[in-house]
């Protein structure tokens, strides 16, 4: 359901990274659903770790909350020890899954290839990727911000074509602003994801560019959120630490 004057709805999504055992994986979504059983007219998504994704579809299932990994490998399956397929994603209970987080970039060699092999994969499979894009302190300092982003998106999104944009989620995460605890202005973040916007028209369309959603990630909590998501051209946040605490993520969901 549409909630911003553009028509795209908000999407607000939870990255737990490698955080949460079974219990308490259990415990959150059994708070989150007692104090806070509908979102209203935001997408909510929780991305958590792949060995709570089973518990947490059982509680989520009939709710309108919606799960995420936070990773996929291209392939559909065979000898690839320790990678999950997208449709073992979906098999489990994923709509969405994080791809080309910068953690992954930094911390497990990933690059744009992989990123757009990822992305062609989970969409063959009927996921929404949700595909994560930023740049470093030094490059913003060096004023590359935009030269970055634009070959991220070129890059990663290489292999969609303009009919799958609507399924895409963009993730506007600046490196420096990740776990930092500094988050982008308004401002800044708005500037970014205009940009982003027009990429996405000189490439796609106008009217493919005008569909997808693009989220802030990097530092939001629930002090913030409110004038990222005020911005014309923030659709969303996709949220780390804020996320780990229901109340918090509770407050983020709420934040209107
Ligand atoms: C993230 O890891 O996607 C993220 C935005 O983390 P944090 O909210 O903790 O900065």
């Amino acid at each position: 359901m549409p909630n911003n004057p553009s028509g795209r709805q908000s999407i607000i999504a939870a990255n737990w990274k490698m955080n949460k055992t079974l219990e308490e994986a259990g415990q959150f979504a059994d708070n989150l659903l007692n104090r806070c059983p509908d979102p209203g007219t935001i997408e909510a998504v929780i991305a958590a770790p792949f060995t709570a994704l089973s518990t947490l579809r059982s509680r989520l299932r009939a709710t309108p909350f919606r799960l995420a990994a936070q990773d996929l490998f291209w392939e559909p399956a065979g000898a690839y020890t320790g990678e999950i397929s997208a449709a073992m994603l979906v098999d489990v209970g994923c709509s969405h899954v994080i791809i080309g987080h910068s953690e992954r970039r930094q911390g497990f060699g990933e690059t744009d290839a992989m990123a757009d092999k990822k992305v062609s994969a989970a969409l063959q499979a009927g996921l929404h990727p949700i595909v994560c894009i930023g740049e470093t302190l030094d490059e913003r300092q060096a004023g590359q911000t935009f030269d970055v982003l634009k070959r991220q998106i070129q890059n990663s999104l290489a292999s969609c074509s303009a009919d799958v944009m609507p399924r895409i989620v963009l993730g506007y995460e600046p490196l420096w602003a990740i776990g930092t605890g500094v988050s982008a202005t308004p401002q800044q973040a708005q500037e970014a994801h205009s940009y982003l916007r027009e990429l996405l028209a000189q490439r796609w369309g106008t009217e493919a560019a005008e569909a997808v959603r693009v989220q802030y990630g990097g530092s939001v909590n629930p002090d913030s959120i409110a004038a990222l998501m005020a911005e014309e051209d923030i659709d969303g946040a996709l949220v780390g630490g804020a996320s780990l605490d229901v109340d918090s993520f509770i407050q983020l969901l709420t934040y209107s």
